[in-house]
């Protein structure tokens, strides 16, 4: 019987060896965009276990952590009609959509008060977006979906869920958060 392509697997390894070999952003977003964009093309291999939802609360479930903590993969299940409150994240991200569709609105902060910057843009399935300190790194996202489930996978400079930042009231109010994961143990990349 042929072996399903172990696709989780294949993006750790070459963004492992991208990473190795690259330190400016720039590059990793480009070439990572590309290396996001082939995993989430095909939504046939993220275990069940990883796209729970959850009735209040979206979930991050951690995929992989690089041991250096040069990168983490996380997988983002929005149950229905859930929102981010305006975040930062420190690192560079990359946002992938596996399965459904979710609105990024773009926030910057004029004056001590945080104001959306243009329309939110809606990302469908196969679309991968940056945030960073330098390409933008203030956003509020949510489930397109009142009634779906939608799914995207992230991958950060950065082992994310140990990663102290904020979140931000329209207001000016800052508030620093740690996010964790909704999971203790990733995934087995050998059995997949
Ligand atoms: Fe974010």
């Amino acid at each position: 019987m042929a072996q399903k392509t172990n696709r989780l697997k294949t993006l750790v390894n070459s963004f492992t060896e991208l990473i190795d070999k690259e330190q400016a952003e720039e590059i990793i977003l480009q070439q990572g965009s590309a290396l996001l964009k082939d995993l989430i093309v095909t939504d046939d291999w993220l275990p069940d276990e990883y796209a729970q939802p959850h009735r209040k609360f979206y979930q991050q479930y951690l995929l992989y952590a690089d041991p250096d903590s040069r990168f983490s993969i996380v997988s983002f299940v929005w149950g229905p009609g859930q929102v981010t409150p305006i975040h930062n994240h420190t690192v560079w991200g990359l946002v992938g959509v596996l399965r459904g569709a979710e609105y990024a609105q773009a926030y910057e902060n004029n004056q001590g008060q945080y104001l959306a910057v243009g329309e939110p843009i809606k990302m469908v399935a196969g679309d991968v977006e940056a945030v960073s300190p330098t390409v933008g790194d203030l956003h509020k996202v949510r489930n397109a979906y009142a009634e779906e489930v939608s799914i995207s996978i992230h991958i950060y400079g950065a082992n994310i869920g140990k990663v102290e930042r904020s979140v931000f009231l329209e207001d000016g109010t800052e508030k620093s958060f740690i996010s964790g994961y909704s999971n203790s143990i990733p995934p087995d990349l050998e059995n997949l």
